[in-house]
């Protein structure tokens, strides 16, 4: 009889644990988020200090992509039909109050179009950018935008030698899904559409992970109709707690981690070196930290497809 109780007692255990193991559900952005918004903005004119404020008044991140050879200077570019636009240039030593909450990045030191140079001068144009801005910042400059948006796959695939991890274009897609190639990112939209795709997004409702990804140059908003846009689209984006405003750098630096995450049918390692990540089981949102295992419940919907972000 009591071998009989103890067998019995045995299979509870056995069961009780088997039901205590979570199912994996797929991952989330961190704190169980599954939309994200990038706000990245060009060239690195005295209009991004006003800009950089409206950021901060609503908690949203701006990824600022500058040309570094211009910064405290006052140049002129010639135009098509023969009349001059002056750009005046944010300082070197304000970059740190400018920016403190927002990523800085690359743009080209001297915004040369890509497709028009040799790729030596496309590596000097980044990597000059890069030095020049890390010694201004101390920070590690891994974004960077195309000047004027121009980019192809060699071109893609000699910014990958570079420390730069992800590039973006000005082909808007009008869609909130995120890049296969990180070198290649195409934004949702220019902020002049922005407020036309914001209801789509805040009303967005899918376990899915998904992106906003807003582009612009702050020295458009000249224009007071352009500026009251803005300011009328980061009030009400700004409101929203289910989106993950963040800077380009660190939403990759995330992807990354992720797609670093082992999952088999029995547990889900997050590897030493990576990131924390965040994971939806069946019992709630985690967040798994770097060298940690979660032990899941063997389930025929673990495979391969159900990992990729
Ligand atoms: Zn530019």
């Amino acid at each position: 009889m009591i071998r009989l109780y103890s067998i019995l007692y045995g299979c509870l255990l056995l069961c009780t644990s088997c039901e205590e193991k979570p199912e994996f559900v797929g991952f989330t952005y961190p704190e169980g988020k599954y939309k994200a918004l990038i706000l990245s903005y060009d060239d690195g004119t005295i209009e991004d200090i006003a800009l950089a404020k409206l950021f901060d008044q609503h908690n949203l991140v701006g990824t600022f992509n500058l040309n570094s050879e211009y910064l405290g200077t006052l140049r002129g570019w010639p135009q098509e039909k023969g009349d001059t636009i002056y750009q005046k240039y944010v300082s070197k030593d304000s970059l740190l109050f400018t920016y403190k909450n927002h990523e800085i990045a690359a743009h080209g030191a001297l915004h040369k179009n890509f497709i028009d140079i040799t790729d030596k001068e496309i590596l000097d144009e980044v990597n000059i950018d890069i030095q020049n801005l890390t010694k201004l910042t101390k920070r590690n400059i891994i974004s960077m935008a195309y000047p004027f948006g121009n980019t192809n796959d060699s071109i893609a695939k000699l910014i990958a030698t570079t420390q730069i991890i992800n590039a973006r274009t000005v082909d808007d897609t009008h869609k909130f899904h995120l890049p296969n190639n990180y070198l290649i990112w195409n934004p949702t939209c220019h902020d002049s559409k922005a407020l036309d795709n914001l209801n789509s997004y805040l009303t967005l409702n899918q376990p899915k992970l998904s992106l906003f990804y807003v582009w612009g140059h702050s020295w458009e908003f000249a224009d007071k109709n352009r500026w009251d846009n803005m300011v009328a689209f980061c009030e009400n984006i700004g409101k929203a707690n289910d989106i993950w405003s963040v800077g380009n750098g660190e939403l990759t630096q995330y992807l990354k981690a992720i797609k670093s995450v082992q999952v088999n049918d029995r547990n889900i390692v997050n590897p030493l070196e990576n990131a924390s990540v965040w994971i939806k089981l069946s019992t709630g949102i985690v967040k798994l930290e770097a060298g940690k295992t979660l032990n899941i419940k063997t389930t025929a919907n673990t495979d391969s497809r159900a990992i990729k972000p």
